[in-house]
């Protein structure tokens, strides 16, 4: 029989590389799995010009600060950088271009069934991200539209895009930043579920970190506590910019396709010869199927990062139902710390 796990963690992604950071402090064999060649999970696969919209001292995983300071915005490629630096330091064991495709319970332990082989553990932690999943709602008439259709998932640049006319969809992050970008190139509608709110000029996405923590603060001493809401899209420079030419305006959204173009919910038609789709992602789960724990949304119910039906599993960064924050850079360490102490006391006492 092949060796035996005491970890695997499923994804080496900033989630993985958390988790992985913690458990090479104590003395359980764990092995990463990761399906890209290279590291850097999905920071590989964004946009070329994007940048986060945390500074660099409040976007770093445990152990090491990102360079740059309270006061810089680091690119994709600094971040991915970051993510390669950390991997390498921190010698964390990770074997990539393993696909995890099912994960089983078998002799009181887990078997992964992957492209290079079986693996076998006592417990797995999953953190495979949502970028695998793009959501594209189903909207009436979609299957005639002549022109193309993409999530943002698959948006590089805007130069593809030049004398097209676009049509960009979702009221978040990735729609302002992509909106802005392309509306140099092309002629675009945005179109929005509800009108998009927009966080005041000189906040950042630090502010929606402190306001989420105040949330999750509240929630854990039982009190009813709403923040006020502030908005949501940040006002990076680009959005700023855009928002200057009058670019930012939004109508509604989508009542259907037409072989032209789309008609929005207040009957206005709008001629489009592409479609991008920011409307976000759903957890790549696939690999649980076979657990038979995957609920109707697709999720796995879980107390903080740990599966609830099933011993032995855990689940990180996948959003605030795996734990607070823990979808960003910052908010994964503390997930990822109270993951590695209930795995390290379950294999203790198994
Ligand atoms: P991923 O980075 O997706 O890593 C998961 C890894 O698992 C990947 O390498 C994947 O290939 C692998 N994998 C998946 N399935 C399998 C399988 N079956 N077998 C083996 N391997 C598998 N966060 C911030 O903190 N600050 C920001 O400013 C910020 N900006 C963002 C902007 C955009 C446009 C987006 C989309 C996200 C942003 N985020 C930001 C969020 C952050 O990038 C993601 O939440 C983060 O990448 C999630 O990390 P992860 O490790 O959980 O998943």
């Amino acid at each position: 029989m092949e060796e035996t796990y005491d970890v695997i963690v499923v994804g080496g992604g900033q989630s993985g590389l958390a988790v992985g950071y913690h458990l090479r402090k104590t003395d359980l064999k764990y092995l990463i799995l990761d399906r890209e060649t290279l590291s850097g999970g999905s920071w590989q696969h964004y946009w070329q010009s994007l940048r986060l919209f945390s500074p660099a001292s409040f976007s770093s995983l445990p152990g090491t600060l990102m360079l740059g300071g309270a006061d810089y915005y680091p690119s994709r490629d600094e971040t991915l950088e970051y993510l390669r630096m950390y991997e390498k330091k921190y010698k964390l064991n990770v074997q990539r271009s393993v696909t995890v495709e099912a994960v089983a319970r078998e002799r009181n332990l887990y078997r992964l069934v992957t492209n290079q082989g079986t693996f076998w553990s006592k417990t797995v932690v999953s953190a495979t991200g949502s970028f695998a999943k793009p959501f594209i709602p189903e909207i009436s008439g979609m299957e005639n539209f002549e022109g193309e259709i993409l999530h943002s998932a698959a948006y590089q640049k805007p130069a593809p895009f030049k004398d097209k006319q676009v049509v960009i969809v979702g009221e978040g992050n990735s729609g302002a930043q992509i909106l802005a970008e392309v509306s140099q190139y092309a002629r675009t509608t945005w179109l929005t579920a509800k009108a998009p709110s927009f966080l005041p000029d000189e906040v950042d996405g630090r502010v929606l970190f402190d306001r989420a923590s105040a949330l999750y603060e509240a929630k854990k001493q039982g009190k009813n506590f709403q923040p006020p809401s502030l908005g949501d899209i940040v006002m990076v420079p680009s959005v700023k910019e855009a928002r200057a030419r009058g670019a930012l305006k939004a109508k509604p959204a989508i009542a259907h396709f037409e072989k032209n173009g789309v008609v929005l919910k207040n009957g206005e038609f709008v001629a489009a010869e592409m479609v991008i789709f920011c409307t976000g992602f759903r957890p790549a789960l696939d690999h649980l199927k076979p657990l038979n724990i995957l609920e109707k949304d697709g999720r796995v119910h879980t107390e903080n990062t740990k599966a609830e039906k099933i011993a032995g599993l855990w689940l990180v960064g996948y959003g605030s139902w795996t734990g607070f924050a823990s979808a960003t850079l910052i908010g994964v360490g503390r997930s990822a710390r109270q993951t590695v102490e209930e795995i390290r006391q379950y294999v203790s006492s198994r």
